[in-house]
């Protein structure tokens, strides 16, 4: 946990306006690049008091946050869970209920995978009003990042977001309704598991050949984006060892795949500061 100022303690203890709660927004901080956030978002960190981040956020987005506001980072690493889901909802209740306004800052969107909605609940449940703001989720941002469309009408009529760790960690899907060649697949947290994904998807009739794409770090300066058969998806994460985030795509879209595409974020003329005062005018 990282305090800025004031202290944590202060503000858990103190209640400016005795009896009134606060508020807290859950706010999606989009996959990476600062130019993804929603200009709500945007001012909601500026004006921020509290904001509780997760290890998906990314600095050029932490570096928005005011001085004076204190920032506390609950960040969850695979494998290594630092701060249990229960006690960052409990933190988001006891600091509402101290009055305090908080800015909950998510990686992507809020509502994917994010457990967003657990949190959500826990606050209705001690009746602290949330507001939700959505962000750009992984899925589309990777995508746009890398020329792959989800949807295509030749190529996939519809695009399923699923989760490639289960509850106790080795995905627990119903494979016979992701056997549909006309269908994407976007796997958030796949990369663990991804012998068992193709094994799977594959003995469940999708096409060995299909086409599947790891994007590492979308929409980041450093991006990677590594394309393998699905059959070959466990050995290409071995040989090349992407690391987290990392999200795989897998459908025949993929073949439009366009490795020579500039990242926006680096040609991006717009800067956050630069949207303020266009709001502003
Ligand atoms: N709420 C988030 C997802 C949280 S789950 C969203 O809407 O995007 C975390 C997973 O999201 C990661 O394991 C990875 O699979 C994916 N992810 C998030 N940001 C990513 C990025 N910039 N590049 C690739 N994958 C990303």
């Amino acid at each position: 946990m990282t305090a800025k100022m004031p202290s944590l303690d202060k503000l858990l203890a103190g209640n400016s306006a005795p009896g009134q709660r606060g508020t807290v927004w859950l706010v999606g901080a989009g996959p990476g690049a600062v130019d993804l956030l929603t200009l709500r978002a945007l001012r909601l960190i500026e004006q921020a008091e509290i904001v509780v981040y997760d290890r998906l956020v990314g600095p050029d987005i932490l570096a928005l946050i005011p001085a004076g506001a204190l920032s506390i980072d609950v960040g969850k690493t695979p494998g290594f869970h630092g701060m249990k889901q229960s006690q960052i909802s409990q933190l988001l209740v006891d600091l509402a209920l101290a009055g305090r306004q908080v800015v909950r800052l998510k990686g992507g969107d809020p509502f994917i995978f994010g457990r967003g909605g657990e949190e959500m609940v826990c606050l209705q449940q001690a009746g602290v009003t949330c507001h939700i703001v959505p962000g750009i989720t992984a899925a589309t941002g990777c995508a746009a990042a890398s020329g792959i469309p989800l949807t295509h009408r030749d190529l996939a009529q519809s695009v399923r977001f699923v989760t490639g760790h289960g509850r106790d960690g080795k995905p627990q899907l119903d494979w016979e309704s992701l056997r549909d060649a006309r269908q994407t697949l976007v796997f958030y947290m796949g990369l663990t598991w991804c012998d068992a994904l193709s094994e799977q998807l594959i003995s469940f009739g999708r096409d060995a050949q299909t086409p599947v794409a790891i994007v590492e770090r979308g929409t980041r300066d450093d991006q990677r984006t590594l394309i393998a058969r699905l059959d070959q998806l466990a050995e290409t994460v071995r040989t090349y060892q992407p690391q987290s985030p990392s999200l795989l795509i897998v459908g025949d879209v993929v073949r439009l795949y366009r490795p020579d595409l500039p990242q926006a974020a680096a040609t991006s003329t717009l800067t956050p500061r630069a949207s303020k005062a266009a709001i502003a005018s």
